[in-house]
């Protein structure tokens, strides 16, 4: 859905969206499948532009970095940003507002596309780093098997080149 901002002109205007977000669209590799979105919030005209506020609330499935099995994911966040039709270099980045830091980003048509502020928000909220679990063991390095699942595989461990390339630091005579 697009926001038809020439209608926002004194009084706010709210939204609410509920949308799927294609894992294409988020170029994010973790992220194999689509992901619900709900967006709601409100935009309103300040000076120069339009403020956007309000909640996204997402949830899907993401990918373990280890041993690639899904890891159902949920998140809601809160996002606030300025769309302004002119950015002055000095304050491209971020302007303050007491304690928040408020993103400015560039108008470029009258509209707010509530799907590109959905996927960006998505990608804002994914964690750092996803893992099934803690201590997830991963995938087999030799035969590729989920070491995670009892009897998986039975290979030997073979040593680590990071730890023998350690080794042969530390047995270099000093
Ligand atoms: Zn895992
Ligand atoms: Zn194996």
């Amino acid at each position: 859905m697009r926001i038809d901002l020439s209608r926002v002109t004194t009084e706010p205007v709210g939204f609410v969206e509920e949308l799927e977000v294609a894992p294409e669209r988020l170029d994010a590799s973790e992220v194999a499948a689509p992901v619900r979105a709900r967006l709601s919030g409100e935009v309103r005209p300040v000076g120069g532009g339009y403020a956007v506020a309000g909640t996204l609330e997402a949830s899907g499935s993401l990918t373990c970095v280890r041993c690639l099995t899904a890891v159902p994911w949920q998140a809601r966040e809160t996002f606030a940003f300025e769309l302004c039709r002119e950015i002055a270099s000095d304050s491209v980045d971020e302007v303050e507002l007491g304690d928040d830091d408020l993103d400015r980003v560039q108008l470029v048509d009258d509209e707010l596309d509530l799907g590109e502020v959905a996927a960006e928000q998505i990608l804002l909220a994914l964690p750092m780093r996803v893992v099934c679990r803690d201590d997830c063991a991963g995938l087999c390095p030799t035969c590729g098997e989920n070491r995670n699942l009892e009897g998986a595989c039975q290979c030997t461990p073979e040593p680590d080149p990071r730890w023998a390339a350690l080794r042969d630091l530390s047995e270099r005579p000093s």
